[in-house]
């Protein structure tokens, strides 16, 4: 039988429901207007078109949003000064930094992120918010995972004493994952590319997740009878054609759930990243927006 099918753009609307109604309660309540900043570095087609999304999410929900364009030669010093002034400036509420930055300040990307203060850091990249996700605080959690983990939750997915398996351990996904689906009490096992008999370990798992950046990585042999699958890769094959890290048309005949790509786990990184902007306001007023 074929796999229920998990629509990216069904739970978005409904993560975008309730980041909506929470900019109401921050308008009406406490006459705050949710800003978000981004900031972009250089000429990337592909960041820039990411950010006019992010843009026209923001205008659509009701959040204030501003884009700093700095030229493809900023310097450090020039980036973070950019990064003090928004940190002090209240009316924003988030700030993001679009990676990648170009080649002069990419091997800065970790002091550039760490400058960004952790209450307005809406990636959730900074190591204060790496932390306390780890030791199970409230933070700001990268958007992508935590998507995926909102994602089960609308579905009416459990995850209590399931069997997880991740596939990637990367500081964006993998990790956060993992630290995300062990604090909803799965058992969690990571892998990663040194992992031997990877298949074996796959198919164990009742909620498996796929971050790995290689093209139909996952097979239905792989995948146990009735297992959710989620597919976070986003790989490019051809000019017009994404396809996911998971073989899709024949996991979806074993999966019981599974992610397609695209309009899966894509379609809930920017929903999230509002969802991390309201998230940055009742951090930093120390209130609850319902
Ligand atoms: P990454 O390159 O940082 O990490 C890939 C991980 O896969 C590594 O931990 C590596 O150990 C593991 N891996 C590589 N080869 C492997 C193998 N043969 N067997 C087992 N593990 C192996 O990638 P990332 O940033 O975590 O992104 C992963 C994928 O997710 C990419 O396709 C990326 O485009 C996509 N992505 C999508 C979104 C989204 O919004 N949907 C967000 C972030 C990343």
């Amino acid at each position: 039988m074929s796999a229920q099918i998990l629509e990216g753009n069904v739970y978005a609307a409904q993560i975008k429901a309730e980041v909506k109604a929470k900019v109401q309660i921050a308008k009406d309540t406490y006459k705050i207007i949710p800003g978000l900043t981004v900031i972009i570095v250089g000429e990337n087609p592909a960041s820039k078109v990411y950010v006019n999304n992010k843009h026209k999410a923001c205008e659509e929900l009701g959040i204030s949003s501003e884009v700093v364009s700095l030229p493809e030669t900023t310097t450090k010093e020039e980036l973070l000064s950019e990064i003090d002034k928004l940190n002090k400036n209240t009316a924003v509420h988030g700030i993001l930094v679009q990676l990648p930055l170009p080649q002069q300040i990419s091997d800065y990307e970790a002091e550039i992120l760490e400058a960004i203060d952790p209450k307005k850091d809406v990636d959730g990249f900074h190591p204060v918010n790496v932390g306390r996700l780890g030791i199970g605080k409230d933070s700001l959690v990268p958007c992508t995972p935590h998507g995926c983990i909102k994602m089960l939750e609308f579905a009416g997915i459990s995850i209590e004493g399931k069997k997880a398996v991740i596939i990637g351990r990367s500081n964006i996904v993998g990790k956060p994952m993992f630290h995300l689906l062990l604090a909803k009490n799965a058992t969690v096992t990571v892998c990663h590319s040194r992992t031997k008999d990877l298949a074996d370990i796959t198919r164990e798992a009742d909620i498996l997740v796929a971050a790995i950046g290689k093209p139909r990585f996952v097979t239905s042999e792989m995948v146990k009878p009735g297992a959710v699958v989620i597919d976070v890769g986003i790989n490019r094959i051809a000019e017009k054609k994404l396809v996911g890290d998971v073989d899709f048309d024949a996991v979806k005949e074993v999966a019981g759930a599974i992610t397609p790509v695209p309009g899966g786990v894509g379609k809930l990184t920017i929903a999230m990243l509002l969802y991390n902007t309201l998230k940055a306001i009742e951090l930093q007023y120390n209130i609850n927006l319902g």
